[in-house]
């Protein structure tokens, strides 16, 4: 059976999650976040409090991690960290260790193991460019900073937290910047993927928007 991988990148907080799993859902793929695997690794360090400055020490506690995903969780050596893996402490610090080339690789094979034989979306920053170059349909998904920063603002404030709508911009600006111009497999849209602006457009729109690039045909997709 020939097995599809659709790849979705883009900076952070321009929704390319939400519109990963939404679509996995109506097309019946399955999901896989790149992105909670580098803060999987990096909950682990911060809880081993190795220093972001060792980068030795950060290979080794990546070595010696155990990543899976089960049921829509991810889990950090047999434990589900979905909730720790969102902490403001993890933002922070997740750009500097997935800019580790020796943490890349191990990330990379295994993101590639458990999509073997499978239909998958993944989102992330190298889906399209480094993980899956092959892939069958691309999308780059982006948004002006002030409106991702104005999503994740409300967000928190949905969610009853007091946050600063300045600091939120400003860690999205620190981690686009450390992401985009890391050496190893920086942040940037593969030469055929579909660009997709989401400024100013619902969720809704969006979804629509990129399964108008898709076809749904008896389980498989084909690019229009
Ligand atoms: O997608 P998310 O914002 O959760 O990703 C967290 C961080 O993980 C990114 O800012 C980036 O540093 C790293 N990442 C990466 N490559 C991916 C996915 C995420 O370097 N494919």
């Amino acid at each position: 059976m020939d097995y599809k991988v659709i790849a979705i990148d883009g900076p952070a907080g321009a929704g390319k999650s939400t519109i990963a799993k939404k679509l996995s859902d109506i097309i019946g793929y399955t999901y896989i976040d790149s992105g909670a695997m580098y803060r999987a690794v990096t909950l682990k360090v911060l809880r081993e409090n190795v220093s972001l400055s060792n980068t030795e020490m950060m290979i080794a506690v990546a070595e010696k991690t155990v990543i899976d995903f089960k049921d829509n969780s991810i889990f950090l050596d047999g434990k589900a960290v979905n909730n720790e893996i969102r902490e403001e402490s993890i933002n922070k610090s997740v750009s500097i260790i997935a800019a580790i080339s020796e943490i890349r690789k191990l990330m990379v094979n295994l993101q590639r193991k458990i999509s073997k034989n499978k239909n998958v979306v993944m989102d992330g920053r190298d889906v399209g460019t480094v993980i899956f170059p092959e892939a069958d349909i691309k999308f780059y998904i982006t948004a002006t900073v002030d409106e991702r920063a104005d999503r994740r603002y409300k967000e928190f404030i949905q969610k009853g937290c007091a946050v600063d709508i300045q600091d939120i911009k400003s860690q999205i600006e620190k981690r686009d910047h450390i992401d985009s111009t890391r050496a190893d497999s920086p942040l940037k849209a593969a030469s055929d993927a579909i660009m997709i602006d989401t400024t100013g457009k619902s969720i809704e729109e969006v979804l629509e928007e990129v399964i108008s690039h898709i076809k749904i045909k008896g389980g498989g997709i084909v690019v229009i």
